[in-house]
């Protein structure tokens, strides 16, 4: 999970103030084709810039989840918290037997066009981990009656508006809310700390392209401005190419060639 923490402070939900003890965790999904989380939020050089000005950070919205889920800058999942975790969010409206904003932390999915596999898996997994983590810090039980549910579900038990999400997106990729309170569950007893060769694959690639966004070291700036002078290596944007990655062979021999 990659969480940031960037909080509403203009949208009336947090400047109203008023506080839960959150007894379970509501899944919503944003309803709109656009995976940035900077749709949600002002951002910053990690989260991504909202450019339109139409972020939730200002009045008048009536709306408030706790989390967003989507795309930062680099194209790759995380989690930015929005308001404290006790906050009474403004989520899911109401149904006939109260809301749910009166007791569960809620977190919103952004959508994209529900079509991208790996979008959808990056994302839920994303949603596991941050569920798991909300349940051990509040000691709740994600397979217990009622805790962590999605809106359609707090629809059908009376404690919210009637919203359709997530139920229109998780099946198209064979995803129940039961497997998701289970791998949910799976993640909080750490049986998934066991990495297979695969998300191990997934990793190492995530890993470099993390590295590949990182401006060189000081020290190795005057190096690597003497390999491009003399031709050794290319210069990309005043630089080489991801300096801080790693070098294959085949790399290695380009260079050496150059010598
Ligand atoms: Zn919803």
């Amino acid at each position: 999970m990659r969480l940031r923490k960037q909080y509403l402070t203009k949208n009336d939900c947090y400047r109203a103030g008023r506080t839960i003890r959150p007894l379970g965790i509501m899944i919503h999904s944003t309803g709109a084709n656009n995976p940035s989380v900077a749709r949600y939020v002002p951002g910053d050089d990690v989260i991504g810039r909202n450019q339109y000005g139409n972020d939730w950070d200002r009045p008048g919205l009536e709306k408030c989840a706790h989390a967003f889920v989507g795309r930062f800058a680099d194209g790759l999942v995380g989690t930015v918290q929005t308001l404290p975790w006790n906050r009474r969010g403004w989520h899911c409206g109401r149904g006939k037997n109260g809301s749910a904003n009166d007791t569960h932390i809620s977190f919103e999915i952004c959508e994209d066009g529900l079509e991208d596999a790996s979008y959808f898996k990056a994302v839920y997994q994303e949603a596991v981990e941050l569920t798991a983590s909300l349940c051990k810090e509040y000691n709740l039980d994600p397979l217990a009656d009622g805790v962590v549910i999605c809106h359609q579900e707090g629809y059908r038990r009376g404690i919210a508006s009637n919203h359709g999400d997530v139920l229109h997106w998780f099946p198209k990729f064979g995803k129940t809310m039961d497997d998701f309170r289970a791998d949910v569950a799976r993640w909080m007893e750490g049986e998934d700390e066991t990495v297979t060769y695969e998300q191990w694959k997934e990793y190492m690639d995530r890993y470099r392209r993390e590295l590949g966004t990182q401006p060189a070291s000081q020290w190795a700036v005057p190096y690597i401005n003497k390999a491009i002078d003399a031709g050794r290596m290319d210069e990309v944007n005043g630089s080489i190419e991801r300096p801080q990655d790693f070098v294959t062979r085949q790399e290695l021999a380009t260079v050496v060639s150059n010598l």
